[in-house]
Protein backbone atom coordinates (compact mmCIF):
# COMPACT_ATOMS: atom_id res chain seq x y z
CA UNK A 1 0.00 0.00 0.00
CA UNK A 2 1.41 3.41 -1.09
CA UNK A 3 0.82 6.17 1.90
CA UNK A 4 2.07 9.70 1.77
CA UNK A 5 3.42 10.27 5.75
CA UNK A 6 5.88 13.04 6.69
CA UNK A 7 9.46 12.27 8.49
CA UNK A 8 10.27 15.21 10.61
CA UNK A 9 13.44 16.24 12.20
CA UNK A 10 14.52 18.63 14.22
CA UNK A 11 18.10 20.61 12.45
CA UNK A 12 20.95 21.73 14.18
CA UNK A 13 22.70 23.91 11.45
CA UNK A 14 25.45 26.10 11.57
CA UNK A 15 25.36 29.35 11.89
CA UNK A 16 25.87 30.25 8.16
CA UNK A 17 23.00 27.41 7.52
CA UNK A 18 21.38 29.28 9.98
CA UNK A 19 21.49 32.38 8.09
CA UNK A 20 20.58 30.73 4.80
CA UNK A 21 17.70 28.96 6.35
CA UNK A 22 16.12 32.95 7.67
CA UNK A 23 17.26 34.14 4.18
CA UNK A 24 15.06 31.29 2.28
CA UNK A 25 12.26 32.08 4.59
CA UNK A 26 12.02 35.89 4.12
CA UNK A 27 12.23 34.80 0.11
CA UNK A 28 9.03 33.24 0.85
CA UNK A 29 7.53 35.78 2.77
CA UNK A 30 8.24 38.21 0.11
CA UNK A 31 7.24 36.28 -2.71
CA UNK A 32 3.99 35.19 -0.67
CA UNK A 33 3.29 39.02 -0.09
CA UNK A 34 4.42 40.26 -3.69
CA UNK A 35 2.10 37.70 -5.14
CA UNK A 36 -0.86 38.56 -3.09
CA UNK A 37 -0.40 42.33 -4.50
CA UNK A 38 -0.68 41.03 -7.88
CA UNK A 39 -3.41 39.38 -6.82
CA UNK A 40 -5.49 41.72 -5.42
CA UNK A 41 -4.04 44.64 -8.02
CA UNK A 42 -5.08 42.35 -10.96
CA UNK A 43 -8.96 41.05 -8.87
CA UNK A 44 -9.82 44.93 -8.79
CA UNK A 45 -9.46 45.37 -12.32
CA UNK A 46 -10.13 41.91 -13.60
CA UNK A 47 -12.33 40.38 -10.85
CA UNK A 48 -9.87 37.53 -10.97
CA UNK A 49 -6.19 36.60 -9.79
CA UNK A 50 -3.10 34.59 -11.52
CA UNK A 51 -2.58 31.24 -10.78
CA UNK A 52 0.97 29.92 -9.55
CA UNK A 53 2.06 29.41 -12.82
CA UNK A 54 1.32 32.73 -13.78
CA UNK A 55 3.17 34.32 -10.85
CA UNK A 56 6.33 32.54 -11.30
CA UNK A 57 6.29 33.80 -14.80
CA UNK A 58 5.36 37.25 -13.96
CA UNK A 59 7.96 37.09 -11.11
CA UNK A 60 10.48 35.77 -13.24
CA UNK A 61 10.49 38.80 -15.24
CA UNK A 62 10.55 41.03 -13.00
CA UNK A 63 13.51 40.02 -11.14
CA UNK A 64 15.60 40.60 -13.65
CA UNK A 65 14.03 43.52 -14.61
CA UNK A 66 14.33 45.15 -11.24
CA UNK A 67 17.94 45.67 -9.73
CA UNK A 68 16.75 46.10 -6.22
CA UNK A 69 15.45 42.41 -6.39
CA UNK A 70 19.25 41.19 -7.41
CA UNK A 71 19.31 39.23 -3.93
CA UNK A 72 16.85 37.03 -5.41
CA UNK A 73 19.57 34.75 -6.66
CA UNK A 74 20.84 33.95 -3.10
CA UNK A 75 17.62 31.48 -2.31
CA UNK A 76 16.47 28.71 -4.20
CA UNK A 77 14.02 29.14 -6.41
CA UNK A 78 11.85 26.40 -5.00
CA UNK A 79 11.51 29.16 -1.83
CA UNK A 80 9.42 31.72 -4.36
CA UNK A 81 7.59 28.93 -6.46
CA UNK A 82 6.56 27.16 -3.19
CA UNK A 83 5.39 30.34 -1.92
CA UNK A 84 3.10 31.25 -4.72
CA UNK A 85 1.76 27.31 -5.13
CA UNK A 86 0.82 27.88 -1.36
CA UNK A 87 -0.82 31.18 -2.28
CA UNK A 88 -2.75 29.65 -5.31
CA UNK A 89 -3.82 27.22 -2.92
CA UNK A 90 -4.96 29.35 0.04
CA UNK A 91 -7.29 31.56 -2.64
CA UNK A 92 -8.54 28.16 -4.12
CA UNK A 93 -9.59 27.48 -0.07
CA UNK A 94 -10.96 30.46 0.59
CA UNK A 95 -13.35 30.32 -2.39
CA UNK A 96 -14.73 26.42 -1.03
CA UNK A 97 -14.92 27.39 2.20
CA UNK A 98 -17.17 30.75 1.19
CA UNK A 99 -18.84 28.29 -1.07
CA UNK A 100 -19.25 25.82 1.72
CA UNK A 101 -17.57 23.11 0.13
CA UNK A 102 -14.88 23.03 2.72
CA UNK A 103 -14.80 21.35 6.06
CA UNK A 104 -14.03 23.07 9.15
CA UNK A 105 -13.70 26.93 10.18
CA UNK A 106 -14.48 29.33 7.64
CA UNK A 107 -11.22 30.96 5.98
CA UNK A 108 -10.40 34.26 5.27
CA UNK A 109 -8.84 36.07 2.47
CA UNK A 110 -4.93 35.14 2.84
CA UNK A 111 -3.45 37.82 4.50
CA UNK A 112 -0.14 39.65 3.84
CA UNK A 113 3.06 37.86 6.24
CA UNK A 114 4.85 40.07 8.81
CA UNK A 115 8.36 38.93 10.06
CA UNK A 116 7.81 37.66 13.50
CA UNK A 117 4.44 37.63 13.11
CA UNK A 118 4.23 34.82 10.74
CA UNK A 119 4.97 31.37 10.33
CA UNK A 120 8.91 31.22 9.40
CA UNK A 121 8.71 28.41 6.70
CA UNK A 122 9.72 27.38 3.25
CA UNK A 123 9.45 24.36 1.12
CA UNK A 124 11.69 22.48 -1.68
CA UNK A 125 10.23 20.14 -4.14
CA UNK A 126 12.78 19.43 -6.29
CA UNK A 127 16.94 19.02 -5.83
CA UNK A 128 19.18 17.00 -3.80
CA UNK A 129 17.27 16.13 -0.78
CA UNK A 130 18.08 12.70 0.86
CA UNK A 131 19.11 11.79 5.12
CA UNK A 132 21.89 9.66 6.30
CA UNK A 133 22.88 9.00 10.00
CA UNK A 134 22.36 12.26 11.86
CA UNK A 135 22.20 14.63 9.04
CA UNK A 136 20.17 15.56 6.02
CA UNK A 137 21.01 16.71 2.73
CA UNK A 138 18.98 20.07 1.42
CA UNK A 139 19.40 21.83 -1.90
CA UNK A 140 21.59 24.86 -1.58
CA UNK A 141 21.90 24.17 2.22
CA UNK A 142 23.98 21.46 1.61
CA UNK A 143 24.67 18.88 4.45
CA UNK A 144 22.52 19.40 8.00
CA UNK A 145 22.93 18.22 11.38
CA UNK A 146 20.02 16.66 12.85
CA UNK A 147 19.42 16.28 16.38
CA UNK A 148 18.31 13.07 16.29
CA UNK A 149 19.00 9.83 13.88
CA UNK A 150 17.78 9.86 10.41
CA UNK A 151 18.32 5.81 10.18
CA UNK A 152 14.06 5.07 10.28
CA UNK A 153 13.89 7.07 6.40
CA UNK A 154 17.33 6.14 5.39
CA UNK A 155 16.44 2.55 5.94
CA UNK A 156 13.71 2.96 3.61
CA UNK A 157 15.18 4.94 1.10
CA UNK A 158 18.32 3.06 0.71
CA UNK A 159 15.43 -0.04 0.00
CA UNK A 160 13.82 1.55 -2.18
CA UNK A 161 10.35 1.55 -0.20
CA UNK A 162 10.38 5.52 0.11
CA UNK A 163 11.00 8.38 -2.31
CA UNK A 164 10.82 11.93 -1.06
CA UNK A 165 7.99 14.59 -2.67
CA UNK A 166 9.06 17.08 -1.17
CA UNK A 167 10.93 18.85 2.22
CA UNK A 168 9.44 21.42 4.25
CA UNK A 169 11.70 23.51 6.57
CA UNK A 170 9.91 25.75 9.31
CA UNK A 171 11.01 27.43 12.81
CA UNK A 172 9.49 27.06 16.00
CA UNK A 173 10.60 28.78 19.01
CA UNK A 174 14.23 29.38 18.01
CA UNK A 175 14.34 25.18 16.94
CA UNK A 176 14.70 24.41 13.12
CA UNK A 177 13.05 21.69 11.75
CA UNK A 178 12.82 19.64 8.38
CA UNK A 179 10.06 17.43 7.39
CA UNK A 180 9.68 15.44 4.78
CA UNK A 181 6.85 14.51 2.71
CA UNK A 182 7.52 11.01 1.77
CA UNK A 183 5.66 8.59 -0.25
CA UNK A 184 6.09 5.01 1.68
CA UNK A 185 5.24 1.61 0.19
CA UNK A 186 4.21 -0.23 3.47
CA UNK A 187 3.48 -4.16 3.74
CA UNK A 188 0.20 -3.91 5.39
CA UNK A 189 -0.65 -7.13 6.53
CA UNK A 190 -4.12 -8.88 4.98
CA UNK A 191 -5.52 -9.09 8.74
CA UNK A 192 -4.91 -7.60 11.82
CA UNK A 193 -2.43 -9.86 14.16
CA UNK A 194 -5.33 -10.35 16.16
CA UNK A 195 -7.80 -10.63 14.75
CA UNK A 196 -11.42 -10.03 16.68
CA UNK A 197 -9.76 -8.02 18.93
CA UNK A 198 -12.16 -4.67 19.83
CA UNK A 199 -12.14 -2.00 22.18
CA UNK A 200 -13.83 1.60 22.45
CA UNK A 201 -12.73 4.21 24.18
CA UNK A 202 -13.51 7.17 25.28
CA UNK A 203 -10.95 10.09 24.73
CA UNK A 204 -10.93 11.35 28.32
CA UNK A 205 -11.13 14.65 30.12
CA UNK A 206 -9.34 13.39 33.16
CA UNK A 207 -7.79 10.58 31.87
CA UNK A 208 -5.92 10.75 28.50
CA UNK A 209 -8.32 8.03 27.51
CA UNK A 210 -10.27 5.15 29.19
CA UNK A 211 -10.65 2.23 26.69
CA UNK A 212 -13.20 -1.38 27.42
CA UNK A 213 -12.26 -4.41 25.10
CA UNK A 214 -13.67 -7.44 24.07
CA UNK A 215 -11.60 -9.86 26.55
CA UNK A 216 -13.53 -7.54 29.52
CA UNK A 217 -10.06 -5.78 30.38
CA UNK A 218 -10.03 -1.95 30.88
CA UNK A 219 -7.09 0.01 29.71
CA UNK A 220 -7.20 3.59 31.01
CA UNK A 221 -4.14 5.81 29.85
CA UNK A 222 -3.29 9.29 31.88
CA UNK A 223 -2.40 12.11 30.12
CA UNK A 224 0.39 13.82 31.32
CA UNK A 225 -1.53 16.56 31.06
CA UNK A 226 1.21 18.60 30.05
CA UNK A 227 -0.58 22.26 29.70
CA UNK A 228 -2.26 21.98 33.08
CA UNK A 229 0.61 21.07 34.85
CA UNK A 230 2.78 23.94 33.38
CA UNK A 231 0.22 26.52 33.15
CA UNK A 232 0.85 28.14 36.40
CA UNK A 233 5.00 28.55 34.84
CA UNK A 234 3.42 29.64 31.69
CA UNK A 235 0.75 31.91 33.44
CA UNK A 236 3.45 33.12 35.21
CA UNK A 237 5.91 34.07 31.87
CA UNK A 238 3.22 35.77 29.98
CA UNK A 239 2.64 38.14 32.90
CA UNK A 240 6.15 39.07 33.32
CA UNK A 241 5.98 39.48 28.77
CA UNK A 242 3.36 41.47 29.12
CA UNK A 243 5.03 43.38 31.35
CA UNK A 244 8.27 44.22 29.34
CA UNK A 245 8.28 47.27 27.37
CA UNK A 246 7.36 46.74 23.82
CA UNK A 247 9.96 46.85 21.28
CA UNK A 248 13.05 46.01 23.87
CA UNK A 249 15.11 43.47 23.87
CA UNK A 250 13.86 42.28 26.95
CA UNK A 251 10.40 42.02 25.74
CA UNK A 252 11.85 40.14 22.30
CA UNK A 253 13.88 37.28 25.23
CA UNK A 254 10.48 36.75 27.05
CA UNK A 255 8.74 36.21 24.21
CA UNK A 256 11.34 33.77 22.92
CA UNK A 257 11.00 31.89 26.62
CA UNK A 258 7.17 31.73 26.07
CA UNK A 259 7.52 30.23 22.98
CA UNK A 260 9.96 27.51 23.99
CA UNK A 261 8.02 26.89 26.72
CA UNK A 262 5.01 26.14 24.43
CA UNK A 263 6.61 24.25 21.99
CA UNK A 264 8.18 21.87 24.98
CA UNK A 265 4.20 21.68 26.21
CA UNK A 266 3.30 20.35 22.05
CA UNK A 267 5.73 18.23 21.84
CA UNK A 268 5.45 16.36 25.49
CA UNK A 269 1.79 16.44 24.46
CA UNK A 270 2.36 14.18 21.02
CA UNK A 271 4.57 11.96 22.32
CA UNK A 272 2.27 10.50 24.96
CA UNK A 273 -0.30 10.66 22.26
CA UNK A 274 2.31 8.82 19.59
CA UNK A 275 2.99 6.07 22.31
CA UNK A 276 -0.58 5.16 23.11
CA UNK A 277 -2.15 5.25 19.72
CA UNK A 278 0.46 3.09 18.63
CA UNK A 279 -0.03 0.55 21.60
CA UNK A 280 -3.81 0.52 20.84
CA UNK A 281 -3.23 0.18 16.89
CA UNK A 282 -1.15 -2.88 17.46
CA UNK A 283 -3.29 -4.65 20.21
CA UNK A 284 -6.71 -4.40 18.71
CA UNK A 285 -8.25 -5.02 15.12
CA UNK A 286 -11.05 -2.14 16.00
CA UNK A 287 -10.95 0.98 17.23
CA UNK A 288 -14.30 2.66 18.10
CA UNK A 289 -14.46 6.17 19.38
CA UNK A 290 -16.67 8.66 19.48
CA UNK A 291 -16.86 11.16 16.68
CA UNK A 292 -15.85 14.43 18.15
CA UNK A 293 -16.79 18.05 17.19
CA UNK A 294 -13.03 18.95 18.60
CA UNK A 295 -13.71 22.65 16.64
CA UNK A 296 -16.99 23.01 18.46
CA UNK A 297 -15.76 21.57 21.70
CA UNK A 298 -12.81 24.10 21.96
CA UNK A 299 -15.03 27.38 21.43
CA UNK A 300 -16.56 26.09 25.18
CA UNK A 301 -14.49 28.03 27.03
CA UNK A 302 -14.40 25.88 30.26
CA UNK A 303 -13.66 22.72 28.71
CA UNK A 304 -11.52 24.11 26.06
CA UNK A 305 -8.25 24.25 28.20
CA UNK A 306 -8.11 19.92 28.81
CA UNK A 307 -9.75 19.00 25.07
CA UNK A 308 -7.01 21.44 23.63
CA UNK A 309 -4.19 19.48 26.59
CA UNK A 310 -5.17 16.28 25.35
CA UNK A 311 -5.26 16.85 21.71
CA UNK A 312 -8.78 15.11 21.01
CA UNK A 313 -8.16 15.60 17.27
CA UNK A 314 -5.17 14.39 16.91
CA UNK A 315 -5.79 11.73 19.07
CA UNK A 316 -8.32 10.45 15.76
CA UNK A 317 -6.61 11.56 13.09
CA UNK A 318 -3.11 9.32 14.82
CA UNK A 319 -5.27 6.36 15.14
CA UNK A 320 -6.85 6.32 12.00
CA UNK A 321 -3.64 5.66 10.22
CA UNK A 322 -1.96 3.83 12.95
CA UNK A 323 -4.96 1.43 12.95
CA UNK A 324 -5.40 1.23 8.88
CA UNK A 325 -0.94 0.17 8.86
CA UNK A 326 -1.82 -2.26 11.17
CA UNK A 327 -4.49 -4.07 9.15
CA UNK A 328 -7.16 -2.99 11.80
CA UNK A 329 -9.37 -0.07 11.35
CA UNK A 330 -10.89 2.80 13.39
CA UNK A 331 -14.81 2.99 13.65
CA UNK A 332 -16.06 6.56 14.44
CA UNK A 333 -19.48 6.40 16.57
CA UNK A 334 -21.94 8.84 15.94
CA UNK A 335 -21.46 12.29 17.37
CA UNK A 336 -25.09 12.06 18.50
CA UNK A 337 -24.83 8.60 20.39
CA UNK A 338 -24.87 9.27 23.52
CA UNK A 339 -22.16 7.18 24.75
CA UNK A 340 -21.43 8.72 28.14
CA UNK A 341 -25.02 8.68 29.30
CA UNK A 342 -25.88 4.91 28.38
CA UNK A 343 -25.55 2.45 31.03
CA UNK A 344 -23.49 -0.04 29.56
CA UNK A 345 -25.55 -2.77 32.11
CA UNK A 346 -28.59 -2.33 31.30
CA UNK A 347 -28.54 0.37 28.29
CA UNK A 348 -31.01 2.66 30.28
CA UNK A 349 -30.10 6.23 29.00
CA UNK A 350 -29.79 9.26 30.88
CA UNK A 351 -31.40 12.57 30.22
CA UNK A 352 -28.78 14.36 31.84
CA UNK A 353 -24.83 13.92 33.10
CA UNK A 354 -23.33 16.76 33.92
CA UNK A 355 -19.52 16.89 33.05
CA UNK A 356 -18.42 17.17 36.65
CA UNK A 357 -19.61 13.47 37.57
CA UNK A 358 -17.12 11.23 37.23
CA UNK A 359 -18.77 8.44 37.96
CA UNK A 360 -21.25 6.65 36.63
CA UNK A 361 -24.38 5.39 38.55
CA UNK A 362 -27.21 3.90 37.02
CA UNK A 363 -30.68 4.36 38.52
CA UNK A 364 -32.22 1.47 36.84
CA UNK A 365 -29.63 -1.30 37.99
CA UNK A 366 -27.58 0.53 39.99
CA UNK A 367 -24.36 0.14 38.36
CA UNK A 368 -21.69 2.37 39.57
CA UNK A 369 -18.81 2.59 37.21
CA UNK A 370 -15.94 5.47 35.79
CA UNK A 371 -17.63 7.86 33.77
CA UNK A 372 -15.34 7.18 31.17
CA UNK A 373 -14.93 3.63 31.35
CA UNK A 374 -18.60 3.04 30.99
CA UNK A 375 -18.47 5.12 27.93
CA UNK A 376 -15.72 3.23 26.32
CA UNK A 377 -18.02 -0.07 27.08
CA UNK A 378 -21.02 1.26 25.23
CA UNK A 379 -18.68 2.44 22.29
CA UNK A 380 -16.98 -1.47 22.09
CA UNK A 381 -21.10 -2.84 22.08
CA UNK A 382 -21.81 -0.49 19.49
CA UNK A 383 -18.82 -1.40 17.00
CA UNK A 384 -20.21 -5.28 17.94
CA UNK A 385 -23.56 -4.57 17.28
CA UNK A 386 -22.83 -2.58 14.00
CA UNK A 387 -20.40 -5.55 12.39
CA UNK A 388 -23.92 -7.86 12.67
CA UNK A 389 -26.27 -5.55 11.51
CA UNK A 390 -25.39 -2.55 9.39
CA UNK A 391 -27.84 -0.40 10.36
CA UNK A 392 -27.85 -1.24 14.30
CA UNK A 393 -28.49 2.53 16.17
CA UNK A 394 -29.32 3.56 12.64
CA UNK A 395 -32.83 5.68 13.86
CA UNK A 396 -32.84 5.71 17.58
CA UNK A 397 -30.14 7.04 18.41
CA UNK A 398 -29.63 9.91 15.75
CA UNK A 399 -33.10 11.71 16.37
CA UNK A 400 -33.73 14.05 13.71
CA UNK A 401 -30.19 13.88 12.09
CA UNK A 402 -30.44 10.43 10.92
CA UNK A 403 -28.27 9.85 7.62
CA UNK A 404 -25.51 12.63 8.70
CA UNK A 405 -22.04 11.71 7.43
CA UNK A 406 -18.85 13.10 7.27
CA UNK A 407 -18.26 14.71 4.33
CA UNK A 408 -14.64 13.16 4.42
CA UNK A 409 -13.41 10.31 5.50
CA UNK A 410 -9.55 9.76 6.75
CA UNK A 411 -8.39 5.95 5.08
CA UNK A 412 -8.83 3.19 7.70
CA UNK A 413 -11.94 4.87 9.22
CA UNK A 414 -15.64 3.73 8.99
CA UNK A 415 -18.73 5.49 10.69
CA UNK A 416 -20.48 2.76 13.15
CA UNK A 417 -23.58 1.40 11.80
CA UNK A 418 -21.80 0.65 8.65
CA UNK A 419 -19.07 -0.94 9.86
CA UNK A 420 -20.55 -4.13 7.96
CA UNK A 421 -19.83 -2.72 4.35
CA UNK A 422 -16.55 -0.14 5.02
CA UNK A 423 -13.40 -1.61 3.57
CA UNK A 424 -10.41 -1.16 5.09
ZN1 LIG B 1 -28.26 0.20 34.33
Amino acid sequence: MKVTQAYRFALNPSSAQERALRSHTGAARFAWNWGLARCKERYAAESKWYGAAELHRLWNAEKKADPALAWWAENSTCAYQEAFRNLDRALADFIKSRKGQRKGRRLGFPRFKKRGKCRDSFRFSTGVMRCAGTTVTLPRLGTVRTYESTRKLARRLEAGTARILSATVSRTAQRWFVSFTVEVDRAVPVRHARPGSVIGIDLGIKTLLAGADSDGNVVTVDGPKPLRARLRKMRRASRAHARKQPGSANRRKSAARLARLHASVASVRADALHQATTDLARRYETVVCEDLNVAGMTRNRRLARAVADQGFGTARRMLSYKCARNGGRLVLADRWFPSSKTCSGCGAVKTKLPLSERVFTCEACGLVLDRDVNAAINLRVLAASGAESPNAWGGCVRPGRAGRRPLNQEPGTALAGKTGTAAR
